[in-house]
């Protein structure tokens, strides 16, 4: 059986606001990362992605507050250590964080090498600037992108050219697992394949051994992800097989984000666009039921008062929604109405 490097367990995560409010934004989440896969995280904006992948590095500082749960990494629950612990031991060794919209917050003052050898000296004690550089060219040249990027400053780089150099920045020392925060989000169709690309060769050449993939595109993961997990109001909505999340989604949530959207290679000749109507609620108040109920087109009225648990299909697909499988999958069918009651 395949090591697991990464292990979440039933955490949750709350911004406590000035206003008082406590904001759920990572709500009783659980989920396993094995050696050799990466792992999909899918869901619209204020999901609580990005809540999630910083609580996974520790990253509590305020108004973010653990609140309970456990987050293991390579054995260790890193939400018992102390911060400087943390930094010094998992963080950067056994996983880097890129996170959301980080291309953009490199230091435009320093050439790429000096913030190579930043992350470096950081880790790797009395580490020498040449033996860095070397290190860095080596690892640019074995990954595709021009050496001579590291002599450059970020502002004469691309967007596409950015991201890659953040990527083999935040990989330089080999972490074990890799949490992307939308690494592909502001980017063209073409450099998006390019990073992906990338991305998948760390794996395979070992430089990472695991990954989490974070987007607001579920289509998008078919290219890169082996499971998959959707988000909604902070919680897991969907996980499975990336292919079976995407081609025959369970959930309506899930079912929405693939029924809204455009397969390029298909065109939208004869395809029906159905776009999820409404918002996402507001995870300042306390919610009862199903928290997609109010937007699904499948709600039935106890979908508003119920609380729904996870149901397991098998050991790696599980669901949340009072429905049956087979009904929901008779309710997706063209030209059944919406179930009422
Ligand atoms: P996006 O796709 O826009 O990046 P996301 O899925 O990453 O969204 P998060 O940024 O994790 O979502 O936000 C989850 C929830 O937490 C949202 O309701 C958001 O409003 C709330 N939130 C995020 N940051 C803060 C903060 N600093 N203070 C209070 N609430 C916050
Ligand atoms: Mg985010």
């Amino acid at each position: 059986m395949a090591e697991i490097l990464l292990q979440v367990k039933n955490l949750k995560s709350v911004y406590k606001t000035r206003f008082n409010e406590r904001i759920i934004a990572v709500d009783d989440v659980s989920f396993d990362l094995e050696s050799g896969k990466c792992l999909g995280i899918a869901g619209e904006s204020g999901s609580g992605k990005s809540t999630l992948a910083m609580s996974i590095m520790g990253y509590y500082h305020p108004p973010l507050f653990y609140e309970s749960g456990a987050v293991y990494i390579s054995g260790v629950d890193i939400t018992k250590l102390p911060y400087n612990q943390l930094r010094e031991k998992i963080l950067g060794k056994e996983i880097a964080y890129i996170p959301q919209a980080a291309m953009n917050a490199l230091n435009p003052t320093q050439k790429i090498i000096n913030l190579v050898a930043d992350v470096m000296k950081e880790h790797v004690k009395g580490i020498s600037f040449n033996d860095v550089k070397k290190i860095a060219e080596e690892r640019f040249e074995t990954l595709n992108l021009p050496k001579d990027v590291l002599q450059r400053y970020p502002i004469e780089l691309s967007g596409g050219m950015k991201q890659r150099t953040v990527i083999a920045i935040s990989t330089i020392l080999n972490p074990k697992i890799l949490i992307a925060d939308e690494p592909t989000s502001a980017l063209d169709v073409t450099s998006q394949k390019i990073v992906i690309k990338l991305l998948k060769n760390l794996i395979k050449r070992g430089f990472i051994k695991a990954m989490v993939f974070i987007t607001h595109e579920l289509p998008l993961l078919y290219n890169i992800a082996d499971d998959i997990m959707v988000m909604y109001a902070g919680e897991i909505v969907e996980s499975g097989k990336a292919e079976e999340v995407i081609f025959d989604p369970i959930h309506p949530y899930s079912n929405g984000l693939m029924t809204s959207i455009i397969v390029p290679e298909k065109g939208i000749k004869g395809k029906k666009l159905i776009v999820i109507p409404g918002a996402p609620p507001n995870l300042k108040y306390k919610l009862e039921g199903c928290r997609f109920s109010d937007r699904c087109l499948y709600a039935k009225d106890e979908c508003k008062t119920s609380k729904v648990n996870m149901k397991y299909v098998n050991n790696s697909r599980s669901y949340r929604c009072i429905s049956q499988v087979d009904e929901l999958k008779e309710m997706y069918k063209d030209g059944k109405k919406p179930a009422t009651t």
